[in-house]
């Protein structure tokens, strides 16, 4: 099952420029009337574009921000030479799909400026085309591309929510800090910056649930996740990846930073907590596993360390 993340976005980016060019070729084969064709002509050309930008590789940066572009353009293009005005209601179409896809897959703001951009672009090629709409037209279109990106936008938010956030504390889940972490650690791979990793482990968390009681286990997780979060640097996220295993991942961070901020975060909650560090740079083909591994070690070896001092002055 393909996982949320660039790949399946890559996977419908694809599809649709494929379905796309496919629907413009059949127009362009089929002619055979004196219509104007240009608009699908350069549509079509838009979408080998788009195509030939996503196949090669990962769909990731520039070349995503092309390929999307060529797929928001391409019915756009064909709908400013329609001379009718039912071939203006076949291109609305591809673009509430578009709108949906990107409201879908980018952060509210971002999506709704390049939604607001595509409704914009859409009413002007609608006033530019020879085909005469009804001027109700220009307000329906913006609002059915806008408002259906909207409504798929909170489903999407809602279904991302029940799948990678942890229901308990509300921090992601494992799969969810990895699309997070797989994220950062693509920036950090861009801009030559260090990521740091944190794991933090309750300590004998397992002594509260048997002497408090579960619910006052379960109360615990919640309190030391919302003091973590509200710890946590800007652009840092953070995620439950165990019973009581949490990591954080820091982008921009060097390792005497990320020690400091471990110190921080595993001191100062209700109860004690051990932790690791990890830091390295992605260029050194680091990968988020990689780095959780290390952070691991490092946890479990301060915990044997700290139990061992303990024994020994209860020896003493
Ligand atoms: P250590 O000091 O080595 O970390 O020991 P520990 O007791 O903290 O860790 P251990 O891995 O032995 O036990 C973790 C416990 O966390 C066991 C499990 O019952 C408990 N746990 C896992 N998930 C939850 C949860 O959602 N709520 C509560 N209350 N407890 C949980
Ligand atoms: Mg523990």
């Amino acid at each position: 099952m393909p996982t949320l993340g660039a790949p399946l976005r890559r996977r419908m980016l694809l599809t649709y420029s494929a379905v796309l060019l496919a629907t413009y070729s059949l127009v362009l084969v089929d002619w055979d009337g004196p219509y104007d064709l240009r608009g699908e002509a350069l549509a079509a050309l838009l979408c080998v574009v788009a195509l030939l930008v996503i196949l090669p590789a990962q769909l990731r940066g520039p070349r995503y921000v092309l390929a999307l572009a060529c797929a928001c353009a391409a019915p756009i293009a064909a709908l400013l030479f329609h001379e009718f005005i039912v071939a203006q209601v076949w291109s609305l179409m591809p673009l509430i799909f578009i709108a949906m896809f990107v409201r879908s897959w980018h952060r509210p703001a971002t999506a709704r400026a390049v939604v607001l951009v595509v409704a914009a672009a859409t009413v002007t090629g609608l006033l530019v085309a020879p085909a005469d709409v009804p001027g109700l037209w220009l307000i329906l279109f913006p609002g059915c591309i806008i408002g259906t990106a909207e409504v798929f936008g909170w489903l999407h938010g809602t279904l991302i929510a029940a799948a990678l956030r942890d229901p308990l504390t509300a921090v992601w889940n494992r799969a969810g800090l990895e699309r997070e972490a797989d994220e950062i650690l693509a920036r950090a791979a861009r801009r030559g910056a260090p990521v740091a990793v944190i794991a933090l482990d309750i300590d004998e968390f397992k002594k509260i649930n048997d002497h408090d009681g579960h619910q006052e286990g379960d109360r615990v997780l919640v309190r030391l996740a919302e003091f973590w979060t509200s710890q946590l640097p800007g652009q840092a996220v953070i995620g439950r990846i165990g019973g009581d295993e949490f990591v954080v991942v820091v982008p921009d961070c060097r390792q005497d930073q990320a020690q400091s901020l471990a110190d921080e975060l595993g001191a100062e909650g209700p109860t004690p907590v051990s932790t690791g560090v990890a830091v390295g740079w992605v260029h050194d083909s680091n990968t988020f596993p990689d780095l959780l591994a290390d952070a691991d070690r490092d946890l479990y070896r301060r915990k044997r360390a700290h139990r061992e001092a303990s024994a020994a002055a209860e020896r003493d």
